[in-house]
């Protein structure tokens, strides 16, 4: 139906955002291997919202950690914006997840005795963006997520939601090819949860591609395509398993 464009020659126009591909991971607690993914393949392409569920213990943060670079898997392909990125060393991986990856995490993990200005900044800091280059861009990216009245506040004088907002402004910062969320309104009440939801809809039409990790209804209704995971492998795929769209293409 689609027929692949011939490749230009030097952007990531046609490349899969992610392309993971019999992925598994073994995690070894002394004598004992769990198996918590057992051949997990998964594209997601530019501009894609999608969400990943899956009860307890099924693998959503074993597959998180290795999509976002910050473990490796025991066997199997993960290119990265069509980088291979499975074998490579831990300071390698370091360098990739700082290039190409946003992470917003349930817990914000923000730096306590930081402001929120410079939370946001790390990112570039990291990424070696000269001083007098940084400020626009932290500002802009506070601007985003409606916060940039409170860049001198510390974590601890904002509210939850405020909290993760600055979250989600520290991992677009550095205009990541990928942003992977792990249930990122977890921790929040139902009001801070609608205007985290209401950024990551505004994210998405503005073409950022996006994967959530999420136990939430009202979360993964919010993606383009749902993906299902239970005992360490993808089992549902919306666009493929939806009778309607199997028989209307
Ligand atoms: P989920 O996030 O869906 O709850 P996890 O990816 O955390 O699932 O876990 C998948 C399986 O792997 C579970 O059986 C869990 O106990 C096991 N597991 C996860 N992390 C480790 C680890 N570091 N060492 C040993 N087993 C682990
Ligand atoms: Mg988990």
């Amino acid at each position: 139906m689609k027929t692949a464009p011939a490749p230009a020659a030097t952007s990531d126009v046609g490349v899969p955002v992610l392309d993971v591909r019999d992925v598994t991971k073994v995690h070894r607690l002394g004598e004992v291997q769990v198996h918590a993914l057992r051949g997990v393949t998964l594209r997601v392409d530019t501009g894609e919202f999608v969400a990943i569920t899956g009860p307890s213990g099924s693998g959503k943060t074993t597959l998180l950690s290795i999509l976002a670079c910050l473990d490796a898997p025991t066997s199997g392909s993960y290119r990265l914006v069509g980088e291979e990125v499975a074998r490579l060393a831990e300071r390698d991986r370091a360098k990739v997840r700082g290039r190409r990856i946003g992470v917003v995490f349930q817990a914000y993990n923000l730096l306590a005795r930081s402001t929120a200005y410079e939370n946001v900044e790390l990112p570039l800091v990291y990424a070696g963006v000269p001083a007098r280059r940084r400020p626009p861009r932290v500002l802009a990216a506070l601007e985003q997520v409606g916060l940039a009245h409170r860049a001198d506040h510390r974590p601890g004088q904002l509210s939850g939601g405020e909290q993760q907002r600055v979250g989600i402004a520290r991992a677009l910062v550095a205009n990541p090819a990928l942003v992977l969320a792990d249930e990122p309104t977890g921790n929040l009440d139902s009001r801070s949860a609608a205007d985290v939801l209401a950024i990551l809809d505004r994210l998405h039409i503005d073409g950022t591609t996006i994967v959530v990790i999420t136990h939430s209804e009202e979360v993964a209704a919010r993606a383009s395509r749902r993906l299902r995971i239970a005992d360490g492998d993808i089992v549902g795929d919306d666009l493929r398993c939806a009778p309607d769209v199997m028989a209307t293409t």
